[in-house]
């Protein structure tokens, strides 16, 4: 089975996206967005840089700059999304042209290594029948048996050393690197922020790589056993090309349709804002209880009475004291737990979680043995729960 590192990362992500991506393949989807406009522009433009210089020709940033002009206009299309309503095409646009500018500026004359690869193709085995394919940006020979991979990137987050030492993409892409010829001594990843005009590096141990292709072959596991495909509600899902057939979002696009009237009139409207006004009187109604409830017990704290009389019902007061252990997050937890067992009262004071034996059911990394065996045990039912929270409001609404 063929695998990128984007399919991986996005079942991570939001096992739905995956499903609409990669196995429905719905026709319907909303356009591209700007970011990823952008972002293909600017590497168009270095691939060119890049493509002239192998051909000894350095061109001039102006001349390189018009490239970038010129396919900024032909591909650029009505539908491109714009998500950040704050900015518009033309700010894009601009700090693309800034991106290709500081980069001219900082690596020119080019003479840093010689260019091996320019949207170069790999393909990783990853054990089993599994393979990752995946393009370099540009693979560069800097010295005797030392190559550098070098990723471009757009984005408007600049990671921290400690996130580049964990990516995982050039990571895989070395190993294909590393197979390719005797000579290769070194391998260096090399990651371009163009926003930041900042390079980061980074370098992987053969240790490193083992742990890399079992978590990566784990996630796999989890994709191969995947049987449903759950929404993952982040901040990503703004940049989601499924957003409008998405259940999380399908009404919210449903009714930015209709008119002020049809939008009051709407039976899912109507049914959300009776729920959430029972919520705000809910809430309202523990506030007030929580207060009474503490006027009542300094009440009968001041007056000495344990037992209040209303006209139809009477209030007791009860006093309890009670023991207060560290919490789950404590890190005293651990303590008092490995002395529980030391002391062998463990089994007579802890239980069964069944919560968490649910949570392990469902990432479905249980040995199918012991999923055989606890079949009868459980049973599967659907239920539903409703949860209130703020949200983007229709601006007729
Ligand atoms: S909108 Fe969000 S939750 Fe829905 S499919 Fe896309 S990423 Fe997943």
């Amino acid at each position: 089975m063929n695998y990128s590192h984007t399919r991986i990362s996005t079942f991570e992500n939001c096992p739905l996206q995956y499903k609409y991506r990669y196995i429905e393949r719905p026709t319907v989807t909303l356009g591209v967005t700007i970011e990823v406009f952008m972002g293909r522009r600017v590497h168009e433009t270095l691939e060119d840089l890049y493509r002239d210089l192998g051909m000894t020709r350095l061109p001039e940033l102006e001349a390189l700059l018009d490239y970038y002009r010129a396919g900024w206009e032909k591909h650029w299309d009505e539908n491109i999304r714009v998500i950040r309503k704050e900015y518009t095409p033309d700010d894009y646009r601009e700090k693309g042209r800034r991106c290709i500018e500081d980069y001219y500026r900082r690596y020119y004359p080019f003479d840093q290594g010689r260019t091996i690869g320019i949207e170069e193709r790999v393909r990783v085995p990853l054990g089993s029948d599994r393979v990752l394919t995946g393009f370099i940006d540009r693979l560069d020979r800097v010295g005797e048996g030392i190559y550098e991979i070098h990723d471009y990137k757009t984005s408007s987050h600049l990671p921290t050393q400690e996130e580049i030492d964990r990516d995982r993409q050039l990571a895989l892409y070395q190993m294909d690197i590393q197979n390719r010829w005797r000579d290769v001594k070194e391998v260096i990843l090399v990651w371009h922020y163009l926003v930041f005009d900042r390079e980061l590096r980074s370098t992987r141990t053969p240790r490193d790589q083992e742990e890399l292709l079992a978590e990566i072959n784990k996630v796999i596991d989890q994709i191969e056993a995947a049987t449903e495909y759950e929404p993952r509600e982040s901040s990503l899902c703004d940049w989601c090309d499924f957003q409008n057939i998405c259940p999380l979002f399908k009404h919210l696009y449903h009714v930015e349709e209709l008119s002020p009237r049809q939008f009051k009139e709407d039976d899912g409207v109507k049914l959300a804002d009776r729920y959430a006004a029972l919520l705000d009187e809910e809430h309202s109604l523990k506030v007030k209880k929580e207060r009474l409830k503490r006027d009542l017990i300094d009440f009968c704290l001041f007056s000495g009475y344990e037992v209040i009389y209303g006209t139809d019902r009477k209030i007791k007061l009860k006093k309890t004291r009670g023991f207060h252990f560290p919490g789950a997050k404590d890190k005293r937890r651990k303590e008092l737990e490995e002395l529980l067992r030391q002391t062998g009262l463990w089994d007579e004071l802890s239980s069964l979680n069944l919560k968490k034996l649910e949570k392990v059911l469902r990432r479905g990394t249980l040995p199918d043995e012991l999923r055989e065996q606890l079949k009868p045990f459980y049973s599967e039912e659907e239920s539903f729960r409703l949860y209130g929270c703020t949200t983007r409001i229709y601006p007729q609404g």
